[in-house]
């Protein structure tokens, strides 16, 4: 009989060195709002006896997991097979407990609450996925396969086994936490949850807090529609908690997850790929940041991509559409100039004809010189190495010029696209004084939000733009083109200040 629990449980693995921490973490876990637990017999310092088992297992409604993972499956239990197996049988007479057993283990235990049948592959994806579930699902009440990724491509493969058997499927590490989120959707067994960062029991374990508060685990159903982050690094991005929280404020059913995805063409294609041959996970749109805004354009091709992000030569934001057809958009320079019009209180039409000093010639300055030129404002382009900066100009029609030089005396508008002032070089600054002309200055660097450079322009008695102004905006940006509807932007705006307080100390 497989175990039909009403919804996919948050499963927090024990991981404490005695009976009585095993007990107390128990408790943790349950106040923190894991649904069930998962004894990590392996963890503790000496190997339980019968009575340490019944006083871990007592007085429990809460389903319990039990598991004794040997060395050889990832585990820590290093002893001989017949009291581990004995011990994992006796757990199997207690009512509401499942016991984990090996694959590769020759013997079918009889559990009360019912037997998972498990495999872990610590450094790949096993060729042979699809038939090893079935395996595992005939040999147990429920099937668990935990694997590692080369890139999220394959972690949805982890899809595909849950779309057939709701047992247990996780792609482990980074790249996989899509699988440990978004199983819930698929109606999967459980997931597991460690109780506080660094306290999980496989590597991409999201904490209990972050399933229920960042990824909104008990608003995920069938129908939830899937968003991500694509690039490379991830982990520090703030596009999840900013696009989770959005979706929370605007009751949309939608879920968005990070994609660690290696650097190449290669990589990024082979996830698209994989998301297309997959149109029922309800994937409706990516945002793609550092290295694949360039791999986003080329994949999607120029025809389908709004004409300025051609021009600019990045797509920062991708739309899925239930046909499945991909649309590709740049939300960065609109975030750019919005924010910075709303500040000079113009609209667009307003830049033409106007002064801007631009410091930088990289991704962003690209991206802001385009816009700026589009709009018809005169840029001067100041950056460390010439060179990019004249490369730059020449395609925009701009002027060119070395960084650190006076900027030109008729500035109005001044934006920093370098790093120089940014967290945790804060006491730098990329210019030695701002001209008199200046009655706008703009830094990109969201971290810290005031950079020394703005402090020294509100001195000045400029009108000053953000950083997070203009994560903010592009943020918004995407949002109402997948949603299309009005973005809560305070709520969005509070998160990044929340999350550059708290990460910064301020
Ligand atoms: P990028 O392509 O790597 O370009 C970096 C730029 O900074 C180049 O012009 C580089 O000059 C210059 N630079 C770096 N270190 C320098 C130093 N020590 N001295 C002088 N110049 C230096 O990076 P990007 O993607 O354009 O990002 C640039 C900035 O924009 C970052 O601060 C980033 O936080 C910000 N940004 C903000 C947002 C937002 O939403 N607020 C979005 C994107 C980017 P060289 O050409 O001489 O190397």
């Amino acid at each position: 009989m497989t175990p039909n629990p009403r919804t996919t449980m948050l499963i927090c693995p024990l991981t404490a060195h005695t009976v009585e921490g095993m007990i107390a973490m128990r408790e943790q876990a349950l106040a923190r709002g894991a649904d069930a637990v998962e004894f990590r017999l392996d963890f503790l310092d000496e190997p339980p006896s019968p009575q340490d088992l019944a006083a871990m297992l007592a007085g429990g409604d809460t389903p319990a997991i039990v598991t004794y993972r040997p060395v050889r499956e990832g585990g820590k239990y290093a002893g001989d097979e017949r009291p581990r197996l004995a011990l994992l049988a006796h757990a199997g007479e207690f009512p509401n407990v499942f016991v984990d057993l090996e694959q590769d283990v020759p013997v079918r235990l009889d559990v009360r609450g019912g037997l998972i049948r498990s495999r872990h592959d610590f450094n790949g994806c096993p060729q042979d996925l699809d038939n090893l579930f079935a395996v595992l699902s005939a040999a147990g009440d429920v099937p668990k396969v935990a694997f590692t990724p080369a890139g999220p491509d394959e972690a949805l493969r982890a899809f595909d086994l849950l779309r057939q058997t709701p047992g247990m499927a996780l792609a482990m590490g980074e790249a996989g936490v899509l699988s440990r989120v978004v199983a819930k959707k698929f109606g999967a067994f459980g997931t597991f949850a460690a109780l506080s960062a660094g306290e999980g029991s496989a590597p991409g374990q999201p904490t209990i807090e972050e399933f229920k508060t960042l990824y909104r685990w008990d608003s995920i159903g069938p129908r939830t529609a899937v968003y991500g982050v694509i690039g490379h690094p991830i982990a520090h991005s703030m596009s999840p908690a900013i696009h989770n929280a959005a979706f929370a404020a605007a009751s949309v059913d939608a879920v968005y997850v990070p994609l660690l995805t290696p650097p190449g063409a290669g990589p990024f294609n082979r996830f698209m790929d994989a998301l297309r041959e997959r149109p029922w996970l309800d994937w409706r749109g990516l945002s793609v940041t550092i290295p694949h805004k360039e791999n986003a354009l080329a994949y999607i091709g120029a025809a389908r991509c709004d004409e300025l992000a051609v021009r600019i030569g990045a797509v920062n934001t991708i739309t899925i559409s239930p046909e499945g057809d991909l649309r590709g958009d740049n939300t960065d320079y609109p975030a750019a100039i919005d924010a910075l019009c709303a500040a000079m209180g113009i609209a667009r039409a307003g830049l033409s004809g106007r002064s801007v000093a631009v410091l930088g010639a990289g991704g962003a300055a690209r991206a802001i010189v385009a816009a700026l030129r589009h709009y018809g404002a005169r840029v001067a382009i100041l950056n460390r190495t010439v060179r990019r900066a004249e490369l730059l100009a020449e395609e925009f029609g701009c002027t060119a010029g070395p960084l650190g030089a006076a900027i030109g005396g008729e500035a109005e508008i001044v934006i920093n696209c370098t790093s120089i002032g940014m967290h945790p070089n804060t006491g730098e600054c990329p210019v030695t004084s701002i001209p008199e002309s200046t009655k706008v200055v703009f830094d990109t660097i969201y971290n810290p939000i005031e950079t020394q450079l703005l402090a020294r322009a509100r001195r000045a008695g400029c009108a000053t733009v953000t950083g997070v102004d203009m994560f903010v905006n592009q943020a918004v940006a995407q949002f109402e083109i997948w949603t299309k509807g009005i973005a809560p932007r305070g709520v969005m705006r509070n998160v990044v200040v929340r999350r550059l307080t708290h990460t910064t100390g301020h």
